[in-house]
């Protein structure tokens, strides 16, 4: 048994206190698509038609490493009309270790523990799929 969470809107927000780090293990993670502008830098999302920092429509593919902490998940029993077939799934936000707050999903029979780390794994769904990186789960300094 374990804890339930609800993804709130703050889930949306940037990471706090997040940034750059060293990278250990990320070999085996797979790199997370992203989009940068090419005006200020900025790294989101991709999907979006403008940059969120300037408004700039110069977005480039970009690419980050497939690693972070499980924030929070929750189990989606009802699944929009295109993911029918998939549910009951888990979507999960993540707080990538390149200091992005990324929305997934997490990899079937995942056993989340919030805080722990994650890796990308490949995955069907249009948006990255993560699973627990084994075994040293914790969190370092909050
Ligand atoms: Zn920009």
């Amino acid at each position: 048994m374990h804890e339930r969470h609800t993804i709130a809107s703050e889930a949306l927000a940037p990471p706090r206190g997040a940034g750059p780090k060293a990278l250990g293990g990320v070999m085996s993670a797979r790199p997370i698509a992203m989009v940068r502008c090419a005006d200020c830098g900025r790294i989101d999302s991709p999907g979006r038609a403008v940059c969120a920092g300037c408004l700039s429509t110069r977005l480039e593919p970009a690419s980050v490493p497939g690693t972070g902490r499980l924030s929070t998940w929750t189990t989606i029993r009802r699944a929009p009309t295109r993911f029918r077939d998939e549910a009951p799934y888990d979507i999960a936000v993540v707080d990538l270790d390149a200091g992005l707050r990324v929305t997934g999903r997490l990899a079937r029979g995942t056993v989340p523990v919030a805080g722990a780390a994650v890796r990308a794994v490949p995955g069907d769904a249009p948006y990255p799929t993560f699973e627990m990186a084994a075994p040293s789960a914790g969190r370092d300094s909050a």
